[in-house]
């Protein structure tokens, strides 16, 4: 299919390879966005985007508010603003915001775009060169089994499920809602999987000072999500390894690994982090601080790993005991906040 988008519709959708074609040339160099106002104004609009993915309740609906140009740059400064970060919650927070905020353009196409056009079914031309980069058929209502199955493998809806799938000659049936909600997760894999960016380290430093604001804004709305730390909230897989270290079991590379860090990611400082070690029967304080503080961004690397997702915690043995609660989350640190909440706003009904 030959399409080409306008530049309004390539600012809707900055990742498209059009997109990052669109304003090729219109930097000579990186560095050069720090020499002038124009620069600085899209280092604030890419800033801005950031605070955007991680504001938790969002008030408005997305919207483009500069030239096409500065929204496809901005998108492209924001990645590597985070790539400086190097904060993998930050980078996935930045790249489900970046789908969502695709998914919303795609379902309320009509609303925004004057060339919207359908020559081709029930989908836009837009949606369908948009999929075909993706590489999803959108147009058709079956996909293969092995598309299908990398696609839903983080969605965690039963509807999703291929029990609850019609199968026929290896190819899953999808319903035209559904095809949007697959482009946005194949959107979201794909925009993950090159981040971090290599930056070299002098951008990094010259960005330091607007790097050190995002983080700290940052750490401010991570603390108002978790707040004061609730053991009763844990959720099993994370009182299970409290539980073994309590007992004297020496947990795994891997169990220390995905406990440290979701009890960093919730607040807990390396200090008290070390303390719940000194339970172990192998404890070595010097080895154990090491260990945190490596884990936790304040060993000199800098970079602060997030605890697993339930998938991978599957994947090691660590998720044990799941609980309803457990059905409806994709991370641990879902269950936790979901908990925290309390019954009221928890989606699961106790009998
Ligand atoms: S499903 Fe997730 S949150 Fe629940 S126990 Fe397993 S890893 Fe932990």
């Amino acid at each position: 299919m030959d399409f080409n988008p306008s530049a309004k519709e390539l600012s809707h959708f900055p990742f498209l390879k059009k997109a990052q074609d669109h304003i090729k040339g219109r930097f000579s160099s990186l560095d050069s966005l720090f020499n002038d106002r124009k620069g600085e104004l899209l280092i604030d609009r890419a800033l801005g985007r950031i605070q955007d993915a991680i504001t938790v309740k969002k008030t408005s609906a997305p919207e483009i508010t500069g030239t096409a140009d500065d929204e496809i740059a901005a998108y492209a400064l924001a990645r590597i603003i985070v790539s400086c970060v190097h904060d993998k919650t930050l980078i996935d927070r930045l790249t489900r915001y970046e789908s969502e905020r695709a998914y919303y353009f795609l379902v309320n196409e009509e609303e925004w775009n004057q060339n919207y056009r359908q020559d081709d079914g029930d989908y836009s031309n837009l949606c369908i060169a948009l999929a075909q980069e993706l590489g999803i058929q959108i147009t058709r209502d079956r996909i293969p089994l092995a598309d299908y199955v990398e696609l839903v493998a983080p969605l965690h809806q039963d509807r999703f499920n291929l029990v609850n799938r019609r199968l026929d000659h290896g190819l899953v049936d999808i319903k035209k809602d559904e095809r949007y909600e697959l482009l946005r997760e194949r959107i979201r894999v794909l925009l993950r999987r090159d981040l971090p960016h290599k930056v070299p380290s002098s951008v990094c430093e010259k960005l330091g000072p607007r790097v050190s604001e995002i983080k700290k804004v940052y750490q401010e709305q991570m603390l108002e999500q978790f707040g004061t730390i609730e053991e009763s909230s844990f959720p099993p897989c994370m009182q299970a390894l409290i539980t073994a270290l309590t007992a004297g079991v020496n947990l795994t590379h891997a169990g220390r690994f995905a406990l440290t860090t979701f009890l960093h990611t919730i607040g807990m400082d390396a200090q008290a982090i070390g303390q719940l070690y000194a339970r172990s029967p192998d404890f070595d304080l010097e080895k154990t601080m090491y260990q945190v503080e490596h884990i936790t961004g304040r060993g000199g690397s800098g970079t602060e790993y997030t605890a697993p997702a339930c998938a991978a915690m599957r994947t090691t043995g660590l998720c044990v005991n799941p609980d309803p609660l457990c059905e409806k989350v994709s991370h641990p640190l879902s269950y936790y906040r979901a908990k925290k909440r309390g019954p009221a706003k928890d989606p699961v009904k106790k009998p």
